[in-house]
């Protein structure tokens, strides 16, 4: 999940935790932490953006940010279904 078939992080994937770490910047509480949605703490413990964002590349998102977090893959979709339904069609 979100790394290459070789193992390494995929592009998007870095992008989209950089975007992430971005918007949550804006939402920390009066200690600077914000709740962290890797695998390990599963937003059950409050990081500091940079840990979140240390968590994020080297453990993992939690799934259901996957499809929530990446307008690309929603777009994807989408995409998908349309050519099912035209496929259907003809
Ligand atoms: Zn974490």
């Amino acid at each position: 999940m979100g790394k290459t078939l070789d193992g390494r992080l995929s592009h998007p994937f870095i992008e989209g935790v950089n975007a992430f770490i971005n918007f949550a910047r804006a939402v920390v509480d009066l200690n600077g932490n914000m709740s962290c949605p890797s695998i390990h703490c599963v937003n059950c413990y409050r990081q500091s953006p940079h840990m979140v964002r240390i968590h994020l590349l080297h453990r993992g998102i939690m799934q259901s940010y996957i499809n929530r977090q990446s307008p690309h893959t929603v777009t994807e979709l989408e995409g998908n279904q349309e050519e099912r339904a035209r496929d259907q069609e003809a």
